[in-house]
């Protein structure tokens, strides 16, 4: 079932991502994480919300109540974390999740609030895993300007300088997908710089990115399936527009 946030009365301008600190299964539940908070002498979990290693997430300490997760900085804030402790035993799933608990808080602040990770107001590593990547968040913690969450907008030019001379897709096909994959945001990149709008460069191969590829193909003589197998592949990283660009 997918999680659903329900905004809180109390004012909020801060969200801060944190991790559990913790790989165990058996940890997996706010259950768990209330337990170790309440050892420490808290009242209650510190957290709002957590996300599990499955992509499904749950309600800890009442959102209206302030969180008791960052020091200092707990006034006006939502605190979310992740279950996990090492970076590459997060899941795609719990990234899934996290991506899109922070679309539907930004959708309910019309984007009046920001994301920061628990390491921007403390010396530690929390959240441990890449959350201005994962979050797709500039440096001020608001979405990236090329990718808000309710209007996805390409910017011509915007993102590609950093990516020029990287135009790689592996050998495998690419379609529409429920997943994130590395890949699909060089894709997408790949179609911005030639002229086709892939939606949000995130690395989700929506209805968007779909659209584009079947634009690129179109234009390219290919059969419009939008499916990205050796054919388009070929013509998307061979054609000279990219070098020129
Ligand atoms: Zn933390």
């Amino acid at each position: 079932m997918t999680f659903v946030f329900i905004k809180p009365k109390r004012k909020v301008t801060r969200v801060f991502w944190h991790c559990t600190a913790t790989d165990h299964a058996h940890h997996d539940n706010i259950a768990a994480i209330r337990e170790m908070h309440r050892q420490r002498g808290w009242s209650d979990i510190g957290y709002h919300i957590m996300g599990h290693k499955d992509g499904s997430g749950s309600y800890g300490r009442n959102l209206e109540l302030t969180p008791a997760a960052q020091a200092g900085h707990n006034a006006a804030a939502i605190a979310v974390t992740l279950h996990g402790l090492e970076k590459a035993k997060f899941t795609t799933a719990q990234y899934n999740f996290a991506r899109d608990l922070r679309e539907q808080i930004d959708r309910a602040y019309t984007n009046g609030v920001t994301h920061h990770g628990h390491c921007e107001v403390a010396a530690k590593a929390c959240p441990v895993f890449d959350y201005r990547n994962v979050l797709q968040l500039d440096a001020r913690g608001r979405p990236a300007p090329t990718m808000t969450p309710t209007v996805p907008k390409f910017v011509a030019g915007g993102f590609a300088a950093a990516d020029s001379d990287d135009f790689a897709l592996p050998g495998r096909l690419l379609k529409v997908s429920k997943s994130y994959d590395d890949a699909v945001d060089d894709l997408q990149r790949i179609l911005a710089r030639h002229g086709y709008d892939p939606g949000t460069i995130d690395g989700w191969f929506g209805e968007q990115t779909e659209k584009a590829v079947m634009a690129f193909q179109r234009d390219h003589g290919l059969v419009a399936d939008g499916k990205v197998g050796a054919l388009t592949r070929e013509m998307l990283i061979a054609d000279p527009h990219l070098k020129a660009a």
